[in-house]
């Protein structure tokens, strides 16, 4: 293989990485605000360790450090 042609397919490879990326990103975004939502509306239900709280219904987590 020639340095062109590998030169060229690496070009390929990093463009499609940094499209997928790009994409993986924005669905991401989507993924929390849903999640957000969920957490938004959801009546708590904490369970406490000594550092943090979390609750079992959503999963949001709280730090008790302050
Ligand atoms: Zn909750």
């Amino acid at each position: 293989m020639d340095r062109l042609f590998i030169n060229n397919t690496r070009k390929k490879q990093a463009k499609q990485l940094i499209n997928e990326m790009t994409i993986l990103r924005h669905e991401l975004i989507q993924l929390e605000q849903k999640l957000e939502h969920i957490q938004r509306q959801c009546h708590h239900q904490f369970l406490e360790t000594t550092t943090m709280r979390k609750c079992k219904i959503c999963h949001y987590t709280e730090s008790l450090h302050y």
